[in-house]
């Protein structure tokens, strides 16, 4: 049985990926870049070894059935109760829901954000766009890229709203939130260059959440 999570943080604080599917060695070399040890987390064990834990892009419905398939998924909902810091982008932000929206039929998540998250939210003819956002907690837009993205469509009281979609038909939309030691974005901060927001969540990592 892997030890619970307990808010001790090595320095530097090393930083999981789940490595199950998806775009895990862009977050790795994130986390390297903004002076992190990163790790691929696939086991229980691994998982047990982490400060925080960044859920990657990729697609939920696969992600999810892996996470079953590996006998992570319940390690994973226990490590979210416990304040393991987590970081979902995209599928990864879907995987900390606890509420989907045009969800496969029993599609699993972690759970954790008090929020409900509609998968390809911005329809099949936006594929991918890329716009720049206002980020609480950084001075200067984020150019953020969205890739058959989700969006937040409801918060619970306790969940702060970090970032809003400011211009086009989507408008208004939320794309970024945080609730405690969960942060979330819709979009990929893995792949645009600008490690900010990798930074944001080794400080909350940091701070044990
Ligand atoms: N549409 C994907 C899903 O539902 C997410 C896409 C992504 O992570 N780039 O999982």
């Amino acid at each position: 049985m892997a030890a619970a999570y307990d808010g001790t943080v090595t320095s530097p604080p090393r930083i999981g990926v789940l490595a199950l599917q998806g775009d895990v060695r862009e977050h790795l070399s994130m986390l390297r870049e903004i002076g992190a040890e990163p790790v691929a987390v696939r086991r229980p064990e691994e998982l047990a070894e982490v400060d925080g834990l960044v859920v990657p892009g990729g697609e939920s419905t696969t992600m999810s059935k892996l996470a079953r398939t590996f006998d992570l998924i319940d390690p994973l909902r226990q490590a979210a109760k416990d304040g393991l810091p987590m970081f979902g982008t995209c599928a990864g932000m879907i995987m900390l829901a606890d509420r989907i929206e045009g969800g496969v039929a029993d599609q699993e998540t972690i759970g954790g954000l008090d929020v409900v998250v509609r998968r390809n939210a911005f329809g099949r003819q936006v594929d991918s766009f890329e716009a720049d956002l206002d980020v609480s907690e950084l001075g200067t837009p984020f150019h953020a890229m969205f890739i058959r993205a989700p969006w937040v469509e409801g918060v619970g009281p306790e969940v702060e709203v970090v970032a809003t979609v400011a211009t086009g038909p989507a408008t208004g939309r939320i794309v970024a939130v945080r609730q405690g030691h969960l942060l979330a974005t819709s979009f990929h901060p893995e792949v645009t260059g600008d490690a900010r927001i990798h930074a944001l969540f080794a400080d909350i990592v940091r701070s044990g959440g």
